[in-house]
């Protein structure tokens, strides 16, 4: 498939543009209008992941590995648990890293090494407000041809998604800055412009802008619409925990491929800048403050770039609104079943919208293990969160980050 840039640049094909990421001329990368699919459908994940996503890798040379590539991406499901007759939540956390970057991050992996011109190192740089540095690294952890360098901001992640983060080893090195996300972004950012430095390293980015990770997202948002569909009730609609927009956009893009989904509403932490965006239509970015939901503690997030370009008049496709940090931490502890703090964002936007008048299924992203927070969610609850075993393995392994400062000389010195 031919895919284009939000910007107007050249048309590549969708495996050059998951080489790539980014679009030479700044843009992102965008699959056409796809025509409705009519299925079959199949009743698993897998399933449903191939039928969907094999239109967009028809005439890709990666086309006739689709089936292995999901098989090797998706080794864990995505299953809606039912709290209610009519709400459910979408528990995107089962994957080696608890958190539901796993999906994208494993399917582009698992299509970047078979990319890969053989006896090529290519060094993936990523910097991680949390869980992405955990799903990149454990997807590329010892794969031959990769090395993976983490930038997170020191103190600033969780105890144990920092454990995460040092705990793989290898290939895979993790590098705490002396400084926030906005920094980590910047280090990256002035690494890849430093054409010596990119090319060199052979620099490659894993960021959520890749469409190797946004598509791959859409098959759990057509897995749980069509299980509630099944089960007889009505086409759901999603509340989803939003940072840089990957999630939802990959719910907006499912929908626009035909799949049964109703409404789509967008809950974000005390950073408000989509919530604003879509209640004036004036999109104003502001640097990222911290709160508790810290995987969505974006000012600025990227995706908004392809909304505005796919569905100008923005609020006639999504909703959003935003939870403070007091109203999480009342969530977590006032809620039927254990959440982290990403989720309680969508379990108390669901709240309004239903006490707003809202009526027929709805369906939360759960989009982390709330035992990656035990640290917030155990003090709230007053009992300890049993651990999956997948991430208590991690936990169990020794970890190591090496301090840097927050220049491009600092990290420039841990590439070589
Ligand atoms: C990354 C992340 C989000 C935000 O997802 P976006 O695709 O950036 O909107 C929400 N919750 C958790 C747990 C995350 O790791």
């Amino acid at each position: 498939m031919r895919v284009f840039s939000t910007r107007g640049g050249s048309e590549v094909t969708l495996s050059q543009a998951i080489s790539l990421g980014l679009a030479p001329d700044g843009g992102l990368y965008m699959p056409p209008v796809m025509p409705a699919h009519v299925g079959p459908w199949g009743d698993e994940l897998r399933t449903r992941a191939v039928t969907l996503l094999r239109p967009f890798f028809a005439d890709e040379p990666l086309a006739a590995d689709l089936d292995t590539i999901i098989q090797e991406a998706f080794t864990f499901d995505a299953p809606t648990r039912w709290i209610a007759e009519d709400t459910g939540l979408l528990e995107l956390f089962h994957g080696p890293t608890a958190a539901f970057k796993d999906f994208g991050a494993r399917f582009l992996a698992a299509c970047l090494s078979r990319l890969q011109q053989p006896g090529r190192v290519t060094t993936v740089l990523v910097a991680t407000s949390g869980d992405t540095g955990a799903a990149v690294a454990s997807a590329f952890h010892r794969r031959a041809g990769f090395r993976v360098i983490i930038l997170y901001p020191d103190g600033r992640v969780s105890p144990r998604q920092a454990h995460q983060l040092g705990a793989f080893g290898d290939n895979v090195t993790a590098l705490r800055v002396n400084g926030t996300f906005d920094d980590c972004q910047r280090l990256v950012k002035a690494a890849f412009s430093d054409r010596a430095l990119s090319a060199q390293h052979a620099l490659a980015s894993a960021n959520s802008i890749s469409l190797g990770r946004l598509l791959p997202q859409m098959a759990y948002y057509a897995h749980a619409s069509l299980s509630a569909v099944t089960r007889g009730q009505g086409a759901p609609s999603f509340v989803i925990p939003t940072g840089n927009l990957g999630n939802a956009f990959a719910c907006l893009l499912a929908k626009e491929c035909g799949l049964p989904i109703d409404r789509v509403v967008l809950a974000t932490n005390a950073n408000r800048v989509l919530a604003d965006f879509v209640a004036t239509g004036r999109y104003e970015p502001k640097s990222s403050i911290a709160t508790l939901a810290n995987a969505m503690d974006v000012g600025a997030p990227s995706n908004v770039e392809r909304l505005r370009h796919r569905f100008p008049d923005v609020a006639k496709v999504v909703s959003a609104d935003w939870v403070d940090d007091e109203t999480i931490r009342a969530t977590i502890k006032h809620s039927s079943e254990i959440i982290c703090p990403h989720t309680a964002c969508g379990v108390e936007v669901l709240r309004r919208v239903r006490a707003a008048g809202a009526k027929g299924t709805w369906i939360v992203a759960a989009t982390a293990h709330p035992a990656k927070f035990d640290s917030i969610v155990e003090p709230l609850i007053g009992r300890p969160v049993p651990v999956p075993p997948a991430l208590a393995e991690i936990l169990s392994r020794p970890a190591h980050a090496t301090p840097i400062e927050p220049t491009l000389e600092a990290l420039a010195a841990q590439l070589s």
